[in-house]
C-alpha cells in the first residue's frame, strides 16, 4: 500500500498521456490523492514486483520495485497499460531505501518520459507529478513528488534473472509465457519459443538503442534491471542528451568509469541481451540456440542506425554508395568531435543547407570552429547529395521530420527544476508543452533551442534520485 504524503500539491499533468486514458488533464488534476498515492482507486490490489539484475556489469542479487507500486491498469486505444506510482512510499522490495522520489528526479522523469515519447522513440509515459513538501535526505534535503507512469508492462530483464539465480524454474516459465502471451504471442509459431522470445527482445533493444544513438540520447544507467523486456526506454535517472559532441561523454556523475558511455551504449546493450539469455537458458536448451537468437543484435543494430544516420542527413540509402556514406559518416562524427559542435543543433541546422549556395552555410558553419574542415566536409556532403538529384526543400522538409530541434537538455530541466522549488510549476508545463512537438519549429520558443548557458557546464546529474 503506497504511505500518505501531507498536504499534496499537483506539479503537472501530461495531457497527450491523459487523453491515452480517455481523460482530460483537468480530470486528472482533479484525482491529486490518487496522483499522490493518498487514495486507492476502488478495486485495485496495489503491488511491487520483485526482481533482481547486473549493476554496473556486476550481479547485485535482489532488488524490485523499493520504490515503484503498481495499483492498475487502463484499457487505451492501443491496448492496457499499467499504472505505477514512483515514489510513494516502502514496499517489501526497499532495502535500505526511502521508498521515496524528489520532486527534482521527478520532473526529471516526467518530463524525459514525454520528451522520448514526443521524439518517436519507445518510451513509459507519464501521467503525472504531484508533489508535498514532506522532506527527503539525498545529499541535501529535498522534499518529496510521486511519479505516476505507464507502460504496457514494466516487467525487465533482471525479471527474469530473478528466477534464474533463484533456481526456480517454474516461476521462470510462468513469467516468459505471460510475457509472450501478452506481448509476444507471434513466436508461439516458432518451434523453439523461448528462442525467438530472446531474439525478438534482441532485436527490439537492438533498435531503441540505435534510436537513442541518433538522437544523442544517454540513459545513464543501463544496468539489467532497468532494460524493458518490451524494448520501451525504462528508469529515468541521470540521463542526459549529447551537447557538445564527445563519444566519450558520460552523463551519470557516478558512472566514473564511463561503462555507459555514449559510444559505449550499443554494446552494453548486446551485453544486457547476453545476461537475459542467461535466464533463458532453462527454457531455450542448447546454448547454441541462444547465441543464435544474440547474432540478430549486430546486424539489428547496423541496419537501423544506418538507416537513421542516412535519413538525419537527408539521404537516400544505396547500395552504390554504402562504402562512401559510411566515410561521410565517420568523417562528420569525426569532425563534430574535434569542434566540440552541439549534436542538436548541427542536424537540425544541416538540413538548411542549400546544395548549389554555400554561402547560406553561416548558421551551420558557425558551430566549428575549424571552418575549412568543415567547408571540406560539406563539400563531399553536396556532391553526395546531387549525385541523388536531392532537391532542397524536400530534403529539409524530411529532416526536420527526424533531427529534433528541441531536447531536455539538462539546463532546461534544471531550470524548470529550480523554479518548481520555488512553487512556481509553469516551467514544467511549458517545457512539456514545447517538447511534445520536439520537429516544430516553433519559432516562439526559439530560445530553448540555444546552446547551453555557461552555468549550465558545472550542472551535475548522479544517481541520486
Ligand atoms: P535505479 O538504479 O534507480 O533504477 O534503482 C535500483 C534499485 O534501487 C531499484 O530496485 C529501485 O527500486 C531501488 N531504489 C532506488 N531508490 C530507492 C529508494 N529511494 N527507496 C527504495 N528503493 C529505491
Ligand atoms: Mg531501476
Amino acid at each position: 500500500m503506497p504511505t500518505p504524503l501531507p498536504a499534496p500539491y499537483l506539479v503537472a499533468v501530461s495531457q497527450p498521456a491523459a487523453q491515452l486514458l480517455g481523460l482530460t488533464a483537468q480530470q486528472v488534476a482533479d484525482s491529486l490523492d490518487i496522483l499522490i498515492g493518498n487514495a486507492v482507486p476502488a478495486q485495485a490490489q496495489p503491488l511491487a514486483a520483485v526482481y533482481s539484475g547486473h549493476q554496473f556489469g556486476v550481479w547485485a542479487g535482489q532488488l524490485g520495485d523499493g520504490r515503484a507500486i503498481l495499483f492498475g491498469a487502463a484499457a487505451t486505444p492501443g491496448g492496457p497499460l499499467e499504472l505505477q506510482w514512483k515514489g510513494a512510499g516502502m514496499t517489501p522490495y526497499s532495502r535500505m531505501g526511502d521508498g521515496r522520489a524528489v520532486l527534482r528526479s521527478s520532473i526529471r522523469e516526467f518530463l524525459c518520459s514525454e520528451a522520448m515519447h514526443g521524439l518517436g522513440i519507445p518510451t513509459s509515459r507519464a501521467l503525472s507529478v504531484a508533489g508535498s513538501d514532506q522532506g527527503v535526505m539525498r545529499e541535501t534535503v529535498e522534499t518529496a513528488a510521486v511519479v505516476v507512469r505507464m507502460a504496457p508492462s514494466f516487467v525487465r530483464f533482471g525479471s527474469f534473472e530473478h528466477w534464474y539465480y533463484r533456481k526456480q524454474p517454474e516461476q521462470l516459465k510462468i513469467l516468459a509465457d505471460y510475457v509472450i502471451d501478452q506481448f509476444y504471442p507471434e513466436v508461439h509459431a516458432s518451434s523453439n519459443p523461448y528462442q525467438a522470445l530472446l531474439e525478438e527482445v534482441t532485436r527490439r533493444t537492438a533498435r531503441l538503442i540505435a534510436r537513442w544513438q541518433s538522437v544523442g540520447f544517454m540513459h545513464g544507467v543501463m544496468n539489467t534491471d532497468n532494460m524493458s523486456i518490451l524494448g520501451l526506454t525504462l528508469d529515468y535517472g541521470p540521463f542526459g542528451f549529447m551537447e557538445a559532441f564527445d563519444p566519450d561523454h558520460i552523463c551519470n556523475h557516478t558512472d566514473q568509469q564511463g561503462r555507459y558511455s555514449y559510444a559505449n551504449q550499443p554494446q552494453v546493450g548486446h551485453w544486457n541481451c547476453y545476461a537475459l539469455a542467461q535466464a533463458l537458458l532453462p527454457l531455450i536448451g542448447e546454448p547454441e540456440d541462444a547465441q543464435a537468437a544474440l547474432d540478430a543484435y549486430q546486424p539489428a543494430f547496423a541496419a537501423e542506425l544506418d538507416l537513421l544516420l542516412h535519413a538525419k542527413l537527408g539521404l537516400t540509402p544505396l547500395d552504390a554508395h554504402a562504402d562512401h556514406d559510411r566515410g561521410l559518416f565517420d568523417a562528420m562524427f569525426a569532425l563534430l568531435q574535434a569542434n566540440g559542435v552541439d549534436f542538436t543543433l548541427f542536424f537540425r541546422r544541416l538540413g538548411g543547407l542549400q546544395m548549389a549556395d554555400a554561402s547560406a552555410d553561416a548558421p551551420l558553419r558557425d558551430l566549428f570552429i575549424d571552418r575549412p574542415a568543415f567547408d571540406a566536409w560539406a563539400q563531399q556532403y553536396r556532391q553526395r547529395l546531387q549525385a541523388e538529384h536531392s532537391v532542397d526543400a524536400d530534403r529539409q522538409l524530411a529532416m526536420n521530420r527526424i533531427n529534433p530541434k528541441y531536447v531536455l537538455r539538462n539546463y532546461l530541466a534544471q531550470v524548470a527544476i529550480d523554479k518548481a522549488q520555488q512553487k512556481d510549476y509553469s516551467e514544467v508545463t511549458k517545457l512539456l508543452a514545447i517538447l511534445e512537438r520536439p520537429y516544430d519549429e516553433q519559432p516562439e520558443h526559439e530560445q530553448y533551442a540555444a546552446l547551453p548557458p555557461d552555468w549550465a557546464s558545472h550542472l551535475e546529474v548522479s544517481c541520486s534520485s
